[in-house]
This record gives C-alpha cells, sequence and structure tokens, in this order.
C-alpha cells in the first residue's frame, strides 16, 4: 500500500468560524476506534499533511474528521475552502495507540477530553466495545464557550442508547453555563468537582483513562492523575492512564 490514496470530499460543516468536520469518501485500510491518520493538500507544489484521528467508527462511511482552522496553518486555512468532490490525499494506514485494544479491565472508563480532541472518544463510543467491557463510562469534554460543542446529536443519542452507563461531563472554561463545569479538567479532578458530576470515585481500583488534548491538557490531567496514585500505561508496565503526544 502506497504512501496516499486518493480521497474525495463529500460534505463539510461548519460548526464556528474555526470548527469544522470535514467527511471523506478514500480506500484506506481497517483501523482501529481512536487510531488517527494523515490527511494532504498539494499547495503550492508541496504536499502539506497534518495528522487527524478518525471520528466515524471503524464500520462507518465516509470517514470524518473534526479539526480546527489555525490561522495561518498551512494546511487549515485551506481545508475549510474544500468543496464536494475535491481531492484530499488521506494516508491509508491508521497509526495510534490510544485505542481500547491498549486499555487492561477495568470497571469504570474515563475519556478526557479538550476541543477537537474528542473526536477519536466518539469513535470509540460508536463501537461496541466499552458498552460490553465497562459497567460505567464518562466523557469529559472541555471547550472554551459554548458554542464549541460540536457533535451535540452524536452525544445525546449516545446518552439515549446507553443511559444507564454514559455519564456527560461538559466543561466551559471561559463563559458561565447553567449546564457545563466552569473549570479546567486538571484541575477539577484535584478538587474532586469531576467525579462529583460523574457520580463516581475516580481511583486506580476500579478505573482506566484515555486522555485527549493538547501538550499541556495532557501533561496537567497526567499530574492530577498521578498525584490520586494513578499511573501510565507502558508496554512493559501496565498501568491505567493512556494518551498520545503526535503533534
Ligand atoms: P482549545 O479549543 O484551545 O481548548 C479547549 C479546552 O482546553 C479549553 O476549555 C481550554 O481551557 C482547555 N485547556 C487548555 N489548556 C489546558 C490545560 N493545560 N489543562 C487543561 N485544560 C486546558 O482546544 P485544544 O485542546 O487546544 O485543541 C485540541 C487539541 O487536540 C489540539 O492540540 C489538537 O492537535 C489535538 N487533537 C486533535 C485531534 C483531531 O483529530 N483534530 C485529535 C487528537 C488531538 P481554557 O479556556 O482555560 O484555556
Amino acid at each position: 500500500m502506497g504512501r496516499w490514496v486518493e480521497g474525495r470530499v463529500v460534505s463539510q460543516k461548519r460548526w464556528t468560524p474555526e470548527l469544522y468536520s470535514l467527511l471523506v469518501e478514500a480506500p484506506v485500510a481497517p483501523f482501529q476506534a481512536g487510531q488517527f491518520t494523515q490527511l494532504a493538500l498539494d499547495i503550492a507544489g508541496r504536499r502539506i499533511a497534518r495528522s487527524y484521528s478518525y471520528v466515524n467508527a471503524p464500520r462507518e462511511n465516509p470517514l470524518e474528521f473534526y479539526y480546527t482552522a489555525v490561522p495561518d496553518g498551512p494546511l487549515t486555512t485551506s481545508l475549510p475552502n474544500l468543496n464536494e468532490g475535491e481531492r484530499i490525499w488521506v494516508s491509508p494506514k491508521a497509526r495510534g495507540t490510544l485505542t481500547l485494544a491498549n486499555v487492561a479491565p477495568a470497571s469504570h472508563l474515563w475519556l478526557l477530553s479538550t476541543g477537537t480532541a474528542v473526536g477519536p472518544f466518539l469513535s470509540i463510543l460508536k463501537t461496541d466495545e466499552p458498552w460490553q467491557r465497562f459497567e460505567r463510562v464518562v466523557l469529559a469534554h472541555s471547550v472554551r464557550t459554548s458554542s464549541e460543542f460540536a457533535y451535540r446529536d452524536t452525544i445525546t443519542s449516545l446518552q439515549e442508547q446507553h443511559a444507564d452507563k454514559l455519564a456527560l461531563v461538559p466543561f466551559v472554561t471561559r463563559e458561565d453555563t447553567d449546564f457545563a463545569i466552569r473549570s479546567r479538567i486538571p484541575q477539577a479532578i484535584e478538587r474532586g468537582v469531576l467525579e462529583q458530576a460523574a457520580g463516581l470515585d475516580l481511583s486506580p481500583d476500579n478505573a482506566q483513562v484515555m486522555i485527549c488534548g493538547n501538550n499541556d491538557m495532557i501533561k496537567d490531567t497526567r499530574a492530577a492523575l498521578e498525584a490520586r496514585g494513578f499511573r501510565r500505561n507502558r508496554r512493559d508496565e501496565p498501568g491505567y492512564i493512556h494518551l498520545e503526544s503526535y503533534y
């Protein structure tokens, strides 16, 4: 299999002036929920590539990617201008270890995310595996303003399907709302606010935790968890914290 396959844009959804979802048809190899691939465009004679997680579950078509249009971002200034039928290069082979295959058995699965990094968790939650393997699943998602809560329909549908298992804990950090915690996730862990909202103890005795977000959020969240006795999962030393830094 080559480095790139040719994909075609199916559609785009613009959630806010910065947040978009891109739907693409492309002949990629099978992947696991939680993994990422690369998208690329040929711009000024150069192929510019960036990594994005799959938001669709492996069985779903088309492929779906959730991205922020970063000002001056070499790829993301061009991505929002793509129209239906236009070409985009997709790396056919997915990568990444933020998958349930690497998560040990536990009673509770905690998925802690910021911004567009909720995407790989939506892919995971759309599969059967978390619901078969865990008694309770917590999805914490932190955004700056309530307008940045994309995928509400997907999340509402997951809540309806798994009402007895899924606890959704929204965080909005830059404005007051009547539905979300106004705090960053690491501070909410330190103060016990996340546990209170989820209605569960956060303890290495019964939990596995997956973290996806920007590098500082990953670092700070990991530190808050380590202060509670969690340690990172490593191939040679099984643990409770699963994360990925690929950007
Ligand atoms: P953002 O929209 O800038 O921020 C979202 C939330 O993260 C805000 O509530 C913000 O709180 C909070 N935050 C910022 N720094 C934090 C910290 N140190 N600890 C805890 N919370 C913190 O989004 P973002 O998280 O930076 O962007 C998403 C990240 O996910 C990017 O780095 C992206 O590369 C990565 N990612 C993307 C994908 C994808 O497929 N698109 C997949 C995996 C990962 P404040 O308002 O207080 O700043």
